[in-house]
């Protein structure tokens, strides 16, 4: 069945509009007519199972039918990647949604160079990636911010896995025992962090430093990568 993410409130018998680019999806590539359904998602009220209640010139109106499954999210993982190129950066965005990152912060370290980033592309991306899981949310992409500010405003009681490509700790063995609760994974940009970088993030009480194997991976293979592990080790997966 299809399955969107639509912004409006979800309930019985709620109307609910689709975006315009949404609504000639239904109706002129999947030729939807009133009165057939789908499911709709919001990230607040569960999975809906729809009706198309009415095709109008302006867009289509769905009707909420029946909730089918209450709202649930995935593990409390935050991806942080350094910007990299535009094309890395949306592959990584739409693994960490199929691979149940609730979030992606973008990073600009020391060693940063910074493609020019379309937020609203990036958000558009995670949202189809979502669509297609089952999942019930879809991960925030947020602004560009400093590595530095980042790590200042550092939540209390998350805990990062630090992916270290100058050595670390083998990351299954790092992973298997460190727990559940809050985390964040951490990748770095092509040319790596500065040394300044490294040192401080291995100094962080909260810090994990694991290593990915020998061989040096492009930030989207260890994004992947990473979140694998981490899902298998400390994730949902056995779930
Ligand atoms: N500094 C490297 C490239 C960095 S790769 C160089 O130029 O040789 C980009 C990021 O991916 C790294 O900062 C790190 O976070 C992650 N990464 C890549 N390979 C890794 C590995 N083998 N172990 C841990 N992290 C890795």
């Amino acid at each position: 069945m299809i399955r969107l993410h639509v912004q409006g409130d979800l309930a019985p018998g709620a109307a609910v509009a689709p975006t315009l680019d949404q609504s000639r999806y239904l109706t002129q590539v999947m030729r939807l007519k009133a009165g057939d359904e789908l499911l709709v998602f919001n990230g607040r009220d569960g999975e809906w199972r729809v009706s198309v209640a009415e095709v109008l010139k302006k867009g289509v109106i769905l009707r909420a039918e029946e909730q089918m499954r209450p709202q649930a999210y995935g593990p409390d993982l935050e991806l942080i990647v350094a910007v990299v190129k535009k094309a890395r950066v949306e592959t990584i965005v739409e693994k960490a949604a199929e691979l149940g990152a609730r979030r992606v912060r973008l990073a600009l370290t020391h060693r940063t160079n910074a493609d020019r980033l379309r937020l609203d592309r990036l958000d558009a991306i995670a949202k189809e990636a979502a669509e297609q899981t089952g999942r019930m949310d879809v991960p925030a992409v947020d602004d560009p911010v400093k590595l530095d500010a980042l790590l200042d405003g550092w939540e209390d009681g998350r805990r990062l896995m630090f992916c270290d490509e100058t050595g670390g700790a083998p990351a299954v063995s790092a992973l298997t025992h460190a727990g559940d609760g809050k985390w964040a994974i951490l990748i770095g940009p092509e040319g790596g962090f500065s040394p300044e970088e490294g040192e401080r993030l291995r100094s962080l009480p909260f810090t994990t430093a694991v290593s990915l194997g020998p061989r040096i991976l492009r930030a989207d293979t260890a994004a992947i990568a990473a979140m694998t592990l981490w899902q298998a080790a400390v994730g949902d997966w056995d779930r």
